[in-house]
């Protein structure tokens, strides 16, 4: 049926020259749908460009990763989710958004409360245009799902979640989804996770241009095959069986 990135980032400045090939490349090997994410104002503009130019494979998320949010003042914070609401029409989700306790400046000592309460306004418009949340949580795992949980947030995707296995299994009840990305091909914690997780609650992704399957390189949307592989053999499934069922799970998580 096809490939699937759920979670990308096109508009980062690795992509300028080639985009069109990296692109084409996905087309070929069969890549169905990918999810640009935004992460800043000045990225979530780029990224309604590039979701503009290949409406056929790309689809828009726009956000505010927490810790480019922390740059913006609070009224810039506020334009920009308005911004997010007006958009709402052409967006599948709200992503990058979330917390981040391991980029985020030692100086910034108020970050962890600022960006709680970021967090809990983003969540309110998620709720609000009902769109789901595309979910980072870096060193903030336990963090995030807990502050997801207290406020109310039904439909979200825990990227790259490296939280405990009580905590993921909690998510996991709660109806929460969840991405493997392409690092699986060594990581313990995401094998683990593929074994554990049922496989109707998993994305591929690949959070490119980073994380790549193939250390030191850049990382592009062809390469959620490496992570489909990997699922595969730690299953005992047919390949093609793995894709399909990304597909519909992207499906009936994002609506079509
Ligand atoms: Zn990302």
């Amino acid at each position: 049926m096809g490939l699937l990135d759920v979670h990308c980032h096109l508009d980062f400045p690795q992509f300028d020259k080639d985009l069109n090939e990296v692109i084409e490349r996905a087309r070929n090997a069969g890549v169905k749908f990918i999810v640009q994410n935004g992460v800043n104002p000045k990225s979530n503009r780029k990224s309604i460009i590039i979701a503009e130019k290949y409406p056929d494979i790309v689809k828009l998320a726009l956000g505010l990763y927490p810790v480019d949010a922390l740059d913006l003042t609070d009224e810039q914070f506020d334009d920009e989710l308005k911004f997010i609401e007006n958009n709402k029409d052409r967006i599948v989700a709200l992503g990058e958004v979330g917390i981040d306790h391991h980029w985020a400046k030692e100086e910034e000592k108020d970050s962890g409360k600022k960006q709680a309460e970021n967090f809990e306004k983003i969540i309110t418009l998620a709720e609000k245009i009902r769109k789901p949340l595309i979910v980072h949580s870096r060193d903030a795992e336990k963090e995030a799902f807990e502050l997801l949980q207290s406020s109310g947030a039904k439909k979200v995707v825990m990227h790259c979640f490296n939280a405990d296995f009580d905590t993921i299994k909690k998510a996991e009840d709660a109806g929460y989804y969840f991405t493997v990305p392409c690092i699986i091909v060594r990581s313990k914690h995401f094998q683990k996770m593929a074994k554990k997780v049922s496989l109707d609650r998993l994305f591929t992704e690949t959070d490119a241009p980073f994380m790549s399957p193939f250390q030191g390189k850049r990382n592009e949307p062809v390469h959620v095959a490496e992570t489909i592989k990997k699922i595969a053999e730690i299953l005992d499934k047919k390949e093609k069986d793995v894709e399909d069922q990304m597909i519909d799970n992207y499906k009936r998580f994002f609506g079509k």
